[in-house]
């Protein structure tokens, strides 16, 4: 049996679920991204941080983070290049609670 790894924190569930290709004919295919995957899309990609910042905030090993942001990258293109449909769900992960020291999303403890 694997090892359980530890859940990998993100700030929020992610709002959109997933896309599909305006070209139907293309959707041969649907790609599913984990929750933590598209988290480390968000954080290097849009929050324009870098892969150490990404692991600290996600509460993963750097090796771990760059893994999940591999993989993210891998589908993402996928998608685009082949027109397959993405699906975003699942995944080992929690909601940060402001406690854990990520907090950059400025979420305080309850
Ligand atoms: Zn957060």
């Amino acid at each position: 049996m694997p090892r359980p790894t530890k859940p990998r924190r993100i700030c929020e569930e992610p709002a959109i679920k997933g896309f599909a290709p305006e070209d139907t004919k293309l959707k041969a295919e649907v790609i599913t991204m984990s929750v933590d995957e598209l988290e480390a899309i968000r954080l290097i990609d849009i929050e324009g941080i870098s892969q150490e910042e990404c692991a600290l905030r996600m509460n993963v090993a750097r090796t771990t983070a760059q893994a999940i942001y591999n993989s993210a990258r891998t589908k993402t293109a996928k998608c685009l290049v082949y027109g397959y449909e993405l699906q975003i769900s699942g995944g080992n992960y929690e909601v940060c609670n402001g406690q854990g020291g990520c907090c950059a999303c400025g979420k305080t403890a309850q």
